[in-house]
Formats: structure tokens, C-alpha cells, sequence
């Protein structure tokens, strides 16, 4: 294995040797956001499209925010290969149903090669038009929790063949893992996220799961049955 260059312009001669450009394919983007549903479960379908619309927000956001600093920019990424969105964090007070959600992206990068180098690395260009967070991965001055932080880069740092190998171990087992765990389209992922969310009102929260319609006759100016709150012509008498 070759030097580790302190030089984050250059390419670290552990992301090209010993890793392979793990990080770089696919390339993950992780959004974590709060959700908060008032009215609890009242109408799965409209949670569903709520969820819907923020995985759909934050993909595109980082397809936006993605592109080379150049006078026609090109971005990196189109939509993403797989989605994983967990739920995190979720508690109820009253009727509201509040929850984090880690919404990960998998992105293949049109500039990375097949060899899964960087093919508008500073050192291919001569300059420097990927996005910031290419110039910060494997920075070797992050730490654990820090931009830029690679466990990788860090064992290889020691020179402990030992515990190269298991960074590298962890590294592939986590983007195995987290591919192979992730769904193929947006809807997949919201309706696993609104699974989740049902499962979980099921365990400790069954009031606040969607109620059935009753029979009798509801006026328009009444109380939705489904708990919403709102006027039944405002919600499901619309
Ligand atoms: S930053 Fe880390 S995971 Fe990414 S290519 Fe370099 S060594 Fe591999
Ligand atoms: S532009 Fe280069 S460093 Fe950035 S994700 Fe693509 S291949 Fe990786």
C-alpha cells in the first residue's frame, strides 16, 4: 500500500489500492427528517402520500445539489437505483404521531468508472468541479461522526493489516447490506414506511389507527369519523 496523502485534492492512494471506491458505487445519499402526522392514522392514504411526497422532495434535492461546478453543469446523479427509508424515533402524544425518517439513497454516479475511480478526479481534470462532498470523502483529518469520516482510511492510517481488513470488511458488509435491504421505487419505500408506522400504532398507539366508516348518516357539518378533526365535507365527505 502506498502513502495516504494529507492533500484532499489528490487521490488517496487507499481509496484507488486497497479499497476500490467502496463509497463510490453505488454513492449513498442520507436525508434524515422529522415527519409529524396530526390526527394519527385517520387516513393511510393520505399519510402514504405525505410520506411519498418527502422521499420524492429529498431525492431530487440531492440530484440538484449534485452537479459539477462547471459553466454547464452536469449532475452526477438521475433518480436513485434503490431506496431504504427507516423509521426512527417514533412516539405518539395525543393524536400526534411524531417520527424521524433516514431516507437513503443509492446513486450510481455518471462519473464513476469502471474500475470505480473517479473519472473528473482533480488528478483526471486538473481541477476541481465534483460537488464538495467528493473533495471531503476520505478526508484523513474527520473524525468518527465528522464530514468526510472513512473508518477505511483511518485503520490504513495505523498500517495495521488486521484492521484494514475489517474496515474494509464492515465497509462492503454495510453497503451490501443497506443495498440488498433497499426497494426499487419511491412507492415501495413509503408503503413500507407507512407499514412500519401501522405496525408500530398496532403495538402502542391502537387509537390512533384509521376507524372504520359507520353506517348511520353523517352530517356535512359533523366531526369526520376517522378522527381528522375536521368537518366530514372538509375530509372524507369531500
Ligand atoms: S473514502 Fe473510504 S470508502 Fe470511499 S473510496 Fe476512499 S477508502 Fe473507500
Ligand atoms: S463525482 Fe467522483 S467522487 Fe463524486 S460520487 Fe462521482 S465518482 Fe465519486
Amino acid at each position: 500500500m502506498g502513502m495516504i496523502t494529507k492533500d484532499k485534492s489528490y487521490f488517496s492512494s487507499v481509496c484507488v489500492e486497497t479499497c476500490g471506491g467502496i463509497c463510490c458505487d453505488p454513492w449513498w445519499g442520507i436525508i434524515s427528517y422529522p415527519v409529524v402526522k396530526q390526527g394519527g392514522l385517520a387516513s393511510l392514504s393520505s399519510f402514504r402520500a405525505e410520506v411519498l411526497k418527502g422521499i420524492r422532495a429529498r431525492a431530487q434535492r440531492i440530484i440538484e445539489a449534485y452537479i459539477t461546478s462547471e459553466e454547464a453543469p452536469r449532475a452526477l446523479f438521475k433518480s436513485p437505483e434503490k431506496y431504504n427509508v427507516l423509521v426512527r424515533d417514533i412516539r405518539a402524544t395525543g393524536s400526534t404521531i411524531t417520527m424521524n425518517l433516514v431516507a437513503m439513497f443509492a446513486f450510481r454516479c455518471a462519473f464513476v468508472s469502471a474500475d470505480r475511480s473517479c473519472a473528473i478526479h482533480p488528478l483526471n481534470t486538473g481541477r476541481e468541479i465534483r460537488p464538495p462532498h467528493c473533495g471531503f470523502l476520505g478526508t484523513p483529518e474527520a473524525g468518527p461522526g465528522e464530514k468526510g469520516y472513512c473508518r477505511i482510511i483511518h485503520a490504513a492510517l495505523t498500517g495495521e493489516t488486521a484492521g484494514i481488513e475489517k474496515a474494509l470488511a464492515i465497509e462492503q458488509q454495510t453497503a451490501s447490506k443497506n443495498l440488498s435491504e433497499g426497494v426499487g421505487t419511491a412507492e415501495e419505500a413509503a408503503d413500507r414506511v407507512v407499514d412500519g408506522v401501522k405496525a408500530w400504532c398496532e403495538r402502542y398507539a391502537p387509537a390512533l389507527l384509521p376507524r372504520e366508516r359507520p353506517g348511520a348518516p353523517i352530517g356535512r357539518n359533523d366531526p369526520c369519523w376517522c378522527g381528522s378533526g375536521q368537518k366530514f365535507k372538509k375530509c372524507h365527505g369531500k
